[in-house]
């Protein structure tokens, strides 16, 4: 293994045209280890002069690089994917330590997924047709699909290198070239992977990454003239707001929002399959993932036993140092994220909830004291369309309630302005497919939770999103459709 090592005043650098460069303006800002609660390191504070240089440079790479032979790129891809593959426990200790995350979750999943979404858009170029529509006798259409210019990608702090490479790894596979922001809260692995597209070979220019605060970096992104498209991971509050200054402008966008999805529990399941799983779902990542189940509706002839089975098996769940092996939840991403989590918690209980366990934050000792870590916490006896269960709290917190009919659960399942994701347990083939028809969200897993395959689309309706990623949806988003039309 590599060793993976910071110092107090590790300095992070943006990387623009094929360096890793200072922010202009020399300003930086702190990087905190959340499992701590200390400063670690430092971050580019940037500002719209980064955001107008990388742009620059990546405007300047376009021409080459959506020329280059679709197999060269795929090749220098590739290569990137095997160099995050080779650094698999360097680039997983860093998001350990950067998010707070257990550090067997980011080498099992974050990491590997990284890889994965590389390794997918590289080969899936290759792959990647355009339609023709033959008019009998009269003419022939056929659809150019081109890559567009510079595209800006913005994305979020609970899954850092996967959700920044899984639209990064598209727009490039595409012939686009791009400036992306990872989250100020999460930058380190977007900066290693700066020094591994140097070592792979990536043209100068292609990929530029401009690190700080979303209020500069993002809004300079979002609003600059030369970078036609966006893609943005994140908060339904940001995702507005981008859309009020892309949508004028005519940017393509891609959004991907915020979720508060249903767990719908029906008395026929598997039991204790849709038990671990619900166990899985609700609290991996310290529950901070935008897939995460956080209404858990459990049909009444089973309330009681699977709320007193669950809240047993959550008891269970240890709360510890995110660099232990037998941690099953790491520290939550920040202290100001904390105390988000925290005032839901005591705005359930105001709203008349009853925290069956957890409910506060968990005090550990040693280097850890200061660190920001939750217990998981079960809350029930709540209204279905209360604060609590109308907004997304993002944290290792669920609420469960008992439903009688399947009228009734699909009506509280589709009562937020969300509808990203949804599980429903079921062995009734007939219930499944009327239920997953009647849930208003973009993915619905039956029987199982987070089983991806890449080549699905991915995404949300209502407040949780614009537009799909994933498999061909992604590249696309990512080029322009052009038809000629030919006479015969
Ligand atoms: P935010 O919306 O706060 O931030 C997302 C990114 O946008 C960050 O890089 C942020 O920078 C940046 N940003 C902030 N303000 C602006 C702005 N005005 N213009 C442009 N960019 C800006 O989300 P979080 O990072 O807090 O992530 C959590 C949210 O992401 C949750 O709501 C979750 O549901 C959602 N999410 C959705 C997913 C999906 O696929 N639908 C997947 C994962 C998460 P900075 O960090 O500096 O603030």
């Amino acid at each position: 293994m590599k060793n993976f090592t910071f110092t107090v005043m590790d300095k992070i650098r943006n990387y623009i045209n094929g360096e890793l460069i200072e922010p202009l303006a020399g300003h930086y800002i702190e990087n905190v280890d959340p499992s701590r609660g200390v400063v670690y390191s430092l971050i580019p504070d940037s500002d719209a002069s980064d955001v107008a240089l990388a742009t620059k440079a990546a405007k300047e790479a376009f021409p080459s690089w959506s020329k280059t032979p679709k197999e060269k790129r795929s090749r220098i891809l590739q290569k990137l994917a095997f160099l995050i593959e080779d650094n698999l426990d360097r680039l997983a200790m860093a998001e350990s330590i950067d998010n707070g995350k257990p550090l067997r979750l980011a080498k099992t999943v974050d990491i590997p997924r990284a890889a994965a979404n590389f390794n997918f858009y590289a080969t899936g170029i290759l792959h990647y047709a355009s339609q023709s529509h033959a008019m009998e006798d009269v003419a022939i259409n056929y659809t150019l699909r081109e890559p567009i210019g510079v595209c800006g990608c913005i994305s979020p702090w609970n899954l850092p290198l996967y959700l920044f490479s899984w639209k990064i790894a598209p727009a490039l596979a595409a012939g686009n070239t791009v400036v992306a922001k990872p989250s100020e809260v999460t930058p380190m692995t977007a900066y290693l992977l700066s020094e591994l597209c140097i070592e792979a070979g990536l043209p100068k220019g292609v990929l530029n990454i401009v690190h700080g605060l979303g209020q500069k970096v993002g809004a300079a992104i979002t609003e600059h003239q030369d970078i036609p498209v966006i893609s943005f991971t994140g908060g339904t509050v940001t995702g507005k707001q981008i859309i009020s200054v892309a949508g004028p402008m005519f940017k393509k966008l891609s959004l991907e929002l915020g979720g508060k999805n249903p767990n719908i529990i029906f008395d026929d399941c598997d039991f204790e399959k849709a038990l671990k799983t619900t166990v899985h779902s609700s609290f991996a990542n310290q529950g901070q993932i935008c897939l995460c189940g956080s209404r858990i509706f459990v049909q009444r002839g089973i309330y009681e036993k699977f709320r007193d089975a669950f809240v047993e098996k959550v008891k269970n769940l240890k709360v510890g140092d995110p660099r232990s092996e037998d941690s099953n939840l790491g520290a939550v991403v920040s202290k100001q994220h904390m105390e988000k989590v925290l005032s839901y918690i005591e705005l359930a209980q105001q709203e008349g909830g009853k925290v069956l366990t957890g409910g506060h934050r968990v005090m550990m000792e040693g280097d850890l004291e200061s660190g920001y870590y939750l217990a998981p916490t079960i809350i029930e006896n709540l209204a279905y369309d209360c604060r609590t269960n109308q907004e997304e709290i993002f944290g290792p917190v669920v609420t469960i309630m008992p439903f009688d009919t399947t009228e009734e659960v699909i009506m509280m399942a589709n009562s937020t302005t969300y509808g990203l994701a949804s599980t429903v347990w079921t062995e009734n083939l007939t219930k499944a497919h009327n239920v997953a028809a009647r849930i208003h969200a973009g993915i619905v897993w039956v029987n199982c939770w987070l089983l991806r395959d890449l080549r699905t689309p991915f995404g949300g309706v209502k407040n949780s999103g614009v537009g799909r990623e994933g498999g061909f949806e992604a590249l696309d988003f990512f080029t322009e459709p052009k038809n000629v039309c030919i006479k015969l």
